[in-house]
């Protein structure tokens, strides 16, 4: 294999060798770092010519003669909303709308690459725990892959989203309590089963495949970057993701444009980075009692705490914390202002992009990107619309 992985805190370098997980050094998330050249072999009219995620696989953790685990995924629509933009006085606002994926989030980015790996590096089995979405995503290219999965995930997670990890063949354990206590359990139950762990950042390729954001807003826009990016965040990968894709794609010379300033939203209910960030810090401390009907960003204990902040810091962007009923009511508008089914995490980045330009932080030339990470539909069951059948 022609990349490595490399240590994101202690910059200790490993082969890719089997199944890695996090740096054996310092416990922090691996990333992977390819030989620039291997990009510059590739022309971008020939990314134009494939389709998918897959696409851009000279920059992805894929061998020329290997074929990934896939669904489909990526292609996702940049869309302009002048409406939405007008009614809420936003300037040159898009959406990118991630509930077009397969499993109807950006999760499928993820996995795919993930699952890929992992079943090159000798995987007979996987493991992980989700607030919601990467379950349905797991469950669906684990199906694909034609292997097992068992699901850890809490018990308060919309129903409608446990529904579909069992749709799609998942072995579902529901726990009480948060993301961070269904990681404990499933890193038990790989422990005594041999399933791989596919948590956030435990494994290197899941960024890898989210990254895919990255480069797909980039060819999207014509090899040129946003002015800023508003993110829904929860473990972070998103966020991680599309700022390696943007260096990587910086230092193959595909783009020259300055990074976008990068903003990342949180609930009021469950805002660890919003609070590390706006005390200074460089870490983020576990947030207690984690509650956010936003089911992605209910990660109390993000591992890539640090990167994050970092990005943060580096690309002059931030973070800011919504309530829960902003973020729904937003959601229901934008849904309805511009026919995109808004989740409470589109709803979040809509009202993060307000609070934003309220405190004069957003720029005021250039394009503004927001993220619509999953479909609304997951989050809702009919009789919520309808009442009772
Ligand atoms: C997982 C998830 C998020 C959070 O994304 P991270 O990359 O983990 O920060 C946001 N929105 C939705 C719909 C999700 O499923």
């Amino acid at each position: 294999m022609d990349w490595h992985l490399e240590c994101s805190d202690c910059g200790t370098n490993y082969p890719p060798d089997g199944l890695p997980t996090v740096c054996p050094a310092c416990n922090r998330p691996l990333l992977v770092r390819y030989p620039i050249r291997t990009h510059q072999m590739t022309d971008r009219a020939e990314v134009r010519r494939r389709h998918g995620m897959w696409r851009y696989r000279t920059f992805l953790p894929l061998q020329l003669d290997e074929e990934p685990i896939t669904l489909g995924e990526g292609d996702t629509p940049l869309l302009a909303v002048p409406r939405l933009a007008s009614a809420l006085n936003l300037g040159d606002l898009w959406v990118k709308d991630e509930a077009a994926n397969p499993t109807s989030a950006f999760k499928a980015r993820g996995l795919s690459a993930a699952i890929t790996r992992a079943v090159r590096g000798g995987a007979t089995a996987f493991t992980l725990p989700t607030a919601g979405n990467a379950g349905v995503a797991a469950s669906a290219y684990a199906a694909r892959a034609g292997l097992p999965v068992r699901v850890f995930a809490p018990r308060t997670t919309p129903r409608t989203i446990l529904s579909q990890i069992v749709a799609f063949g998942g072995d579902l354990v529901l726990l009480d309590g948060h993301i961070g206590d269904c990681g404990k359990a499933s890193r038990a139950w790989a422990a005594e089963s041999g399933a791989f762990d596919l948590s956030t950042l435990r494994e290197p390729y899941r960024i890898e495949g989210k990254k895919t954001l990255g480069l797909e807003i980039a060819m999207q826009m014509g090899w040129q970057l946003p002015a800023a990016i508003i993110y829904p965040t929860g473990g972070g990968t998103g966020l991680i993701g599309m700022w390696k894709a943007f260096v990587e794609l910086k230092a193959a010379g595909w783009l020259t444009d300055e990074m976008p300033r990068m903003f990342s939203v949180q609930s009021t209910g469950c805002a660890p980075i919003v609070r590390a960030w706006e005390a200074g810090a460089e870490t983020a401390e576990p947030w207690a009692d984690p509650w956010t009907i936003a089911s992605g960003l209910r990660v109390p204990g993000p591992l890539g705490d640090k990167l994050m902040l970092r990005i943060l810091r580096e690309t002059g962007g931030g973070a800011v914390a919504v309530p829960d009923e902003t973020m729904a009511e937003l959601a229901t508008f934008a849904t309805r202002q511009e026919g995109i089914d808004f989740s409470p995490e589109g709803g979040a980045s809509v009202a993060a992009a307000l609070e934003l330009k309220r405190q004069g932080l957003l720029p005021e030339e250039g394009r503004i990107v927001i993220f619509n990470t999953g479909a609304g539909w997951l989050y809702r069951t009919p009789e919520d619309l309808l009442g009772p059948a």
